[in-house]
């Protein structure tokens, strides 16, 4: 689905992705791991143009989503294009980002409503099925401050879904939850994998990088720095700095 080649991004001259190059294909899940500053979010930021690379090309199902700043001379895609892939490719963040002023089952049906232009009746139906899918049938008409954190974040992700998206993003979806609420969001993740949703997934959840992965991407300092199925990359990393990770101060 998206094919990621030579993108750069710098923040004022600072390095921040360098040469980065991978293909993630359809129904896969890919977790990407590594130290922190390594441009994991910025990454999985400029995949759904959230942030602008220097240079380089994103492709969604082969088409280019946008020039980067440099080479179109500042001419970017435009925002017709850019809602287009925000509708394709839907990210869950580490905060959730829900709405406060709307209720659980609104956060899920505005987008839907206002930018995929579905009636009410049917964005509330498909709402409704997807809360009910990450067991929230009896929250619709609660606001999210009276959630616990790993029912925000079911919430969240019921929203991106909402949207049909060919792509989910998440990036540290459980880091700020408490570890009894790790793992229904986990479990969430696990049966969206299952069900064939193509996912990239930044985490620290090792476990869940290593059950659920069809793929690891280590990144080190704006590179990505090692591709590898899960059982190759946690028993035999193919580099250095992998192992270090892994297996700090040994
Ligand atoms: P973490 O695990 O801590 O979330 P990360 O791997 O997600 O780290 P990024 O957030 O992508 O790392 O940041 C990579 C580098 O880019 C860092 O050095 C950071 O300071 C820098 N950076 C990120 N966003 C900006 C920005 N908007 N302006 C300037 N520098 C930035
Ligand atoms: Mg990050």
């Amino acid at each position: 689905v998206i094919s990621v080649k030579n993108l750069n991004k710098d923040f004022d001259g600072v390095e921040v992705l360098r040469d980065i190059n991978i293909d993630i294909l359809s129904g896969t899940t890919t977790c990407i791991l590594g130290p922190s500053g390594s441009g994991k979010s910025t990454f999985l930021r400029c995949l759904n143009w959230l942030e602008h690379p220097s240079s380089g090309e994103i492709r969604i199902d082969g088409v280019v989503i946008g020039q980067s700043s440099k080479k179109a001379n500042g001419k970017r895609a435009s925002s017709r294009a850019l809602n287009k892939v925000r509708t394709n490719i839907c990210m869950v963040f580490q905060h959730f980002a829900l709405w406060p002023h709307l209720t659980v089952l609104e956060n899920v049906t505005i987008a839907p409503i206002n930018v995929l232009g579905r009636s009410k009746i049917e964005a509330e139906q498909m709402g409704k099925t997807l809360l009910k899918r990450v067991g929230l049938e009896d929250k619709l008409h609660v606001y999210p401050h009276t959630l616990s954190g790993g029912q925000k974040q079911r919430v969240a992700i019921s929203r991106a879904l909402a949207m049909e998206p060919k792509v989910l993003l998440f990036d540290e979806p459980t880091s700020a939850l408490d570890p009894e609420m790790v793992n229904e969001v986990l479990s969430v993740m696990r049966e969206l994998a299952k069900d064939g949703m193509t996912m990239v997934v930044v985490t620290h959840e090792m476990n869940f990088a290593s059950d659920v992965a069809d793929s690891i991407v280590f990144m080190d300092r704006g590179l990505i720095r090692e591709v590898s199925p899960p059982e190759v990359f946690f028993n035999n990393p193919q580099t250095e700095r992998a192992r270090q990770f892994i297996a700090p101060g040994c």
